[in-house]
């Protein structure tokens, strides 16, 4: 099996802010750069072509005026200098080129500014030199002889134009660089700033960016939970040591007893006609023992299962006669009629304990009556729900006493309890197993008006498994 590892990266906010800064500046400057260069490229090179025709036409009136024999004296001796000049006969000759050897130079009739001077009587272009990375600009205006006087200027190129500006822009770069490191430091400081001092014991009472109230506002809530939390930790460690210590002294009185006894035995301080009643005393100190420890058991497991791990269909009709089976012995013994009615009702849980909450209840229905007194459970299906009910005409309990009765270890009466072999644990584990099974319990009583206990589970429909069944 492969482990997807999340890898952890070193961030700095000063080199965020650096990186992005700098990637910023640096689009800038050679944005600028490129922009501006060409703009200013573009339009020196328009005005300088304007201005070269004007100077053609300036020559060619000039030259208009000389006669032909001293136009190319007057050319060297008045165009002479930067501009080239050059002056071609009707036929391309070259009669004069301020840049270059009259008459050697190659015929110029086939340039295209000189075809088109002698077409419509002047033109103006531009040609580029690949292997001198240079532009051109030619002006050549026809003369009223038919030969054709041509300007020409010579540049770099704007490729040339632009190289020339790598230094001044490395330069820039540079000093932008350095900027932006300080910028950033000085970024980073002032932003850390407050975040810095930020209070995280009171996460709201800080006053920050507007951008993290988000952040805070969520410590502030985890911090919450883990303070509930852990008053809840706090409070389930607290019921445990109690209840460990209420389970320790409720074990002290029925061993104490057999000890007691047995002591008396072993020293022959038991009378022979009462060694039988001892021996029984012990017994019955050994069962309800037997009992805590059984009780003990269940609600520690439950403790432990907050959810049913897996359950079976259950019918609350088959429980119930089941228990009163076992119970009946005990409800004849005290005078107690026990009567079971009702349909079959369907719960989704575990035997073992849906049992014990159905026995539990019947057990004190008939443990608190009086003799002759009259216990019934009823199972049955009432608004979607499966419910068994237990009434007996038993010694009731006061209402302030309903909420305590489903504590642990809770007797109204201890000294009752312990004689019909109570633990206090009983509906206490009734409660818990009936939120086991995602139900509920109800009380309705008043002393010497009897009790009715009532059980509300999710149904079950015959034959089939609880939609909420997990
Ligand atoms: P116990 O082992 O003492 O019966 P339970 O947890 O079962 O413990 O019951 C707690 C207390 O609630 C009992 O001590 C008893 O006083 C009271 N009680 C429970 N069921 C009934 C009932 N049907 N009628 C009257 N009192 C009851």
């Amino acid at each position: 099996m492969s482990t997807t590892k999340k890898v952890q990266r070193n961030m700095r906010l000063s080199s965020t802010l650096f990186r992005s800064l700098l990637l910023f500046t640096c689009a800038v400057i050679a944005f600028l750069g490129i922009t501006l260069s060409a703009i200013y490229y573009f339009s020196y090179e328009r005005s300088a072509e304007e201005e070269l025709s004007a100077l053609a036409q300036d020559a060619a009136l000039h030259l208009d005026q000389t006669a032909k024999a001293d136009k190319v004296l007057m050319l060297q001796q008045q165009f002479s200098g930067e501009m080239r000049y050059t002056l071609i006969d009707p036929e391309g000759e070259v009669l004069f080129d301020s840049h270059g050897a009259g008459g050697t130079a190659e015929n110029h009739a086939n340039r295209p500014e000189v075809q088109e001077a002698y077409k419509s009587g002047h033109a103006s272009l531009k040609r580029y030199s690949d292997t001198l990375q240079t532009d051109t600009i030619y002006a050549a205006v026809k003369l009223n002889d038919g030969s054709v006087i041509r300007l020409a200027e010579t540049r770099h190129s704007l490729i040339a134009f632009l190289s020339g500006l790598i230094v001044p822009v490395l330069l820039a770069l540079s000093v932008a660089v350095v900027l932006t490191l300080l910028l950033s430091r000085r970024l980073t400081r002032n932003v850390m700033k407050p975040i810095d001092a930020l209070n995280f014991s009171k996460p709201l009472d800080n006053d920050i960016y507007d951008e993290m109230k988000p952040l805070l506002k969520r410590i502030d809530e985890q911090q919450d939970q883990l303070r509930q939390q852990n008053k809840e930790l706090a409070l389930a460690e607290n019921m445990r040591r109690e209840f460990s210590s209420n389970v320790s002294h409720e074990m002290k009185t029925p061993l104490q007893v057999i000890s007691g006894y047995a002591e008396l035995m072993t020293n022959d301080l038991v009378p022979g006609g009462d060694s039988k009643k001892v021996a029984t005393l012990i017994y019955d100190e050994a069962q309800a023992m037997r009992k805590l420890i059984d009780d003990v058991l269940v609600i520690s497991r439950l403790d432990e299962a907050n959810e049913m791990a897996e359950g079976e269909r259950l019918d609350l009709q088959q429980l119930t006669l089941k228990a009163k089976e076992r119970l009946e012995s005990f409800a004849s013994k005290q005078g107690v009629q026990l009567c079971v009615a009702g349909t079959s009702a369907y719960i989704y849980g575990n035997e073992t304990l849906a049992t014990e909450m159905v026995y539990n209840l019947i057990e004190n229905a008939i443990k608190y009556n009086h003799p002759s007194g009259r216990v019934t459970v009823e199972t049955s299906i009432e608004h979607d729900c499966s419910v068994v009910r237990v009434t007996d005409t038993g010694v009731g309990i006061p209402e302030d006493l309903h909420d305590k009765i489903f504590e642990r270890f809770y007797c109204v009466d201890k000294s009752r309890s312990r004689e019909t072999g109570g633990t206090g644990l009983g509906l206490a584990i009734v409660k818990h197993a009936a939120l086991y099974h995602q139900g509920e319990i109800a009380i309705k009583s008043m002393p010497g008006e009897g009790t009715t206990f009532t059980l509300t589970f999710p149904l079950v429909q015959d034959g089939a498994k609880a939609d909420n069944s997990p």
